[in-house]
């Protein structure tokens, strides 16, 4: 008889959590083969990465790509990135509880949702209007409320909120911002694809120690162009 109450509640747990999120084993399973199996180890960023339901994030037309090992288009051009980037880029500025964290590419929202899971509180910055709309959108659906969205150039960082335990840009820039870099907390850790549009960019680790910058490379890869408004 205890076997049956305790399979009832299983199977209670079990379909009620599927009619919450019918796509968590598909999030599951991508957190084991593609970041466990990758060495992400960051607990809380794989546990963010399991949480955020990042098909809600991206347009109708592309959501059964959500859970792949690869990015998306999300429409004007722009591209949601592979999951794995999402997760490295988080797990690379040691985001903790009571961090504030500046995001330059709002894009679809799903990274700063991703970082937001972690953090106390997350800036986002996106220039084309249409998709900080649409970020904001997904954001009030979620009922993130530590997630603040601004459109406009993210070259001059958020002065406002400024200095940022983390910040992470996530479109490839010809230079790391001379702002961002001064709007960086001393122990804080900036995350940025640096090179050409169109050809293989540096992901670069910036880190401010007692007021000195030091940088490294951590891998290449392949970002949309950082733009300017004048461009
Ligand atoms: N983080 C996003 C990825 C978006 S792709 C996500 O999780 O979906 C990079 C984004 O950077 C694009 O939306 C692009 O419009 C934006 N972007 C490019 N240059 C920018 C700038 N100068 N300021 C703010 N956003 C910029």
């Amino acid at each position: 008889m205890r076997h049956i109450i305790v399979l009832a509640v299983l199977v209670l747990l079990i379909t009620g959590h599927a009619a919450a999120d019918e796509r968590q084993s598909e999030r599951d399973r991508m957190v084991r083969m593609q970041l466990e199996n990758r060495e992400i180890e960051c607990e809380a960023t794989l546990e963010a990465m399991r949480t955020v339901p990042r098909h809600l994030f991206m347009p109708l037309n592309v959501r059964h790509l959500a859970y792949a090992d690869r990015p998306a288009p999300i429409g004007h051009g722009q591209t949601i990135s592979q999951p794995y980037i999402v997760a490295m880029m988080t797990e690379v500025v040691s985001p903790q509880a009571d961090h504030k964290v500046l995001e330059i590419g709002t894009g679809s929202g799903y990274q700063a949702a991703v970082l937001s899971e972690i953090v106390d509180q997350v800036y986002t910055i996106e220039i084309i209007p249409e998709l900080a709309d649409w970020s904001i959108g997904v954001i009030e659906y979620l009922d993130y409320k530590n997630i603040e969205v601004k459109t406009g150039d993210g070259y001059y960082g958020w002065e406002e909120h400024a200095p940022f335990d983390a910040i992470v840009v996530t479109a490839a820039a010809e230079h790391i911002p001379p702002p961002l870099i001064e709007q960086l907390k001393d122990g804080g850790k900036m995350i940025i694809p640096v090179g050409s549009p169109f050809m293989t960019q540096n992901l670069m680790l910036v880190e401010k120690t007692d007021g000195e910058i030091t940088t490294s490379s951590l891998m290449p890869v392949r970002f949309v162009p950082f733009t300017r408004h004048d461009d």
